[in-house]
């Protein structure tokens, strides 16, 4: 990655921003680097172990700016959505980013043989949470003078490609999720809503998507994040309604 953005080390002060799926992987990068930057972090993810050590490693650098929420998505329901808004409303004037970025993969198989059970999986977690966390928080969303929303899609997600099955499909889905919110919120609201598409990424999702790809042929999680804090920052704050990529950033 060659984005040369320098966000200042205090770019997300007094900032709150929420990431799903932030125990590995992008979130994970995510979640230390916005912290690095000022902000309270909002951790929600599946594995219990993992956020708590990532918790952990946070707070030793940040002390109370992170909370950890373990949920997983697949079984989350629309009151378990409630009660988290509720108890952020709690602790928090109002909440300055949403970026949701937790999937699941899925099989890489024909439509013909392609598991039913891992269609309703990947709509369950790709897109139903996305669709119910935006509801429920666009409320808190909205107190912030400056708030995002952002989407993580793929480039399977903006064109077909066969053997992909309900991952693509589902990123499908969640572009039409950003788009339809997008045009809702502009003119009435000051929150900015797009997608990203993270571009191959050493991660644990690639391993299994590439099982013999050599992983240093991918960048490291940490070398996109110019362009996640970019998009986070009040220079940003004119994107709106993008399917952007994250390649289309390098020597911007
Ligand atoms: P990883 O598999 O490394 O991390 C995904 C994270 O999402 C993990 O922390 C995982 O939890 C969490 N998660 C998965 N299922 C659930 C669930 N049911 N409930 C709650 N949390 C869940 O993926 P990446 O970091 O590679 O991917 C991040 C995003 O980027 C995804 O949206 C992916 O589609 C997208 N993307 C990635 C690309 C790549 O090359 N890596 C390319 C294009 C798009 P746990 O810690 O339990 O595993």
């Amino acid at each position: 990655m060659n984005f040369d953005y320098t966000a200042p080390i205090d770019l997300l002060q007094n900032k709150t921003l929420l990431i799903t799926g932030a125990g590995d992987g992008i979130g994970k990068a995510c979640a230390k680097s916005f912290a690095q930057h000022g902000a309270t972090v909002i951790l929600l993810s599946r594995t219990q172990k993992k956020l708590e050590r990532l918790y952990d490693e946070i707070e030793a650098e940040h002390p109370g700016r992170v909370i950890i929420h373990p949920i997983d998505f697949r079984s989350a329901t629309a009151d378990d959505y409630l009660m988290l808004a509720s108890s952020l409303n709690e602790q928090f004037d109002q909440l300055d980013g949403l970026i949701h970025n937790a999937a699941l993969l899925g099989a890489r198989t024909p439509i013909e043989f392609y598991p039913e059970s891992d269609w309703d999986d990947l709509m369950q977690v790709n897109v139903k949470a996305a669709f119910l966390l935006t509801k429920t928080l666009l409320p808190a969303l909205n107190q912030s003078a400056d708030a995002r929303i952002l989407f993580t899609s793929s480039s399977v997600g903006r064109t077909g490609r066969a053997y992909w099955g309900a991952y693509g499909i589902s990123k499908f889905a969640v572009e039409g999720l950003m788009q339809t919110l997008a045009e809702e919120v502009e003119n009435t609201t000051s929150i900015r809503v797009n997608s990203l598409n993270p571009g191959g990424t050493r991660t644990a999702m690639r391993r299994d998507a590439y099982p013999a790809e050599d992983p240093a042929t991918q960048p490291t999680a940490e070398s996109l994040m110019p362009v996640y804090l970019y998009l986070m920052s009040p220079e940003a704050q004119s994107i709106h309604g993008q399917a952007l990529n994250v390649r289309e950033f390098e020597g911007v």
